[in-house]
């Protein structure tokens, strides 16, 4: 399993394609990306089955637009494998798709309190339910950073995040908590990835992210903060080997 993101000035979807292909060798089930343009806002494909599946299915990333997005390959722990449980996941009212690893443990809480207040839930994942609370936090205080620090608050288990959002043209937000996430500085960009593999060819100049940092990557700048949203100056590390 693994994650991917990109924001910069080249198209995302091959890049991201690209990027989990080289994490194939971690495993998976299932893979999907989501991807931003101003002209055709969020754009989501996903499929059960090998990346070639979802390669077809966008024609190598053609079908897709915009210089922003994420991907991710999927190990199933909630919800069988399948389209739906496939992730991006979106948020209720398209606005927010986020990729994630790792496991929720107090889904079924949060996601009962959610139903509760009338939110539709599309898949069977403990994923889906940080799309969703995102959403609800998102809508109460306006600002996506501060429902991001909400959300992390709130949700327990183990986490790298990726996530995007169409009031966010260039920026996709990162997390994690005992889930690998690093940080990369491109000259087309900036990337997310699990594992350096997925973005080498791209650059070499990374940032290990820490237990509940928080990152805001733009194609000009990574800025990262503590879990209180303080920020944090991270040493850079100059990736040494070759794949
Ligand atoms: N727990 C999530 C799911 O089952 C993420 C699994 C993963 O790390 O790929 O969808």
């Amino acid at each position: 399993c693994g994650i991917i993101g990109f924001a910069g000035r080249d198209q995302a979807a091959p890049i991201l394609l690209d990027g989990l292909e080289r994490m194939e060798y971690r495993g998976y089930d299932s893979a999907g990306i989501a991807v931003r343009s101003e002209t055709r806002g969020l754009q989501v494909r996903k499929a059960k089955g090998r990346l070639k599946v979802l390669a077809e299915l966008t024609h190598g990333g053609k079908d897709l637009e915009g210089t922003l997005g994420i991907g991710h390959t999927r190990w199933a722990t909630h919800g069988e494998p399948n389209d739906i449980n496939a992730h991006p996941h979106v948020s209720e009212n398209g606005q927010i798709a986020l990729v994630h690893n790792g496991i929720i443990e107090n889904y079924l809480e949060i996601k009962e309190h959610l139903l509760r207040q009338g939110v539709t839930f599309v898949s069977d994942t403990d994923s889906e339910v940080v799309a969703q609370l995102l959403e609800f936090h998102y809508h109460e205080c306006g600002n996506m950073l501060e429902a991001v620090g909400r959300v992390l608050r709130r949700i327990e288990g183990s986490y790298a995040l990726g996530i995007i959002c169409s009031d966010y043209p260039n920026a996709l937000i990162a997390a994690r908590k005992d889930s690998p996430l690093i940080l990369g500085f491109g000259e087309n960009g900036n990337y997310i990835a699990s594992d350096v593999t997925a973005i080498i060819k791209h650059t070499r100049d990374v940032v290990y992210m820490d237990d509940g940092e928080i990152a805001v990557v733009t194609p000009q700048a990574i800025d990262v903060f503590d879990d209180e949203m303080s920020p944090v100056e991270k040493k850079h590390s100059q990736v040494d080997w070759d794949i």
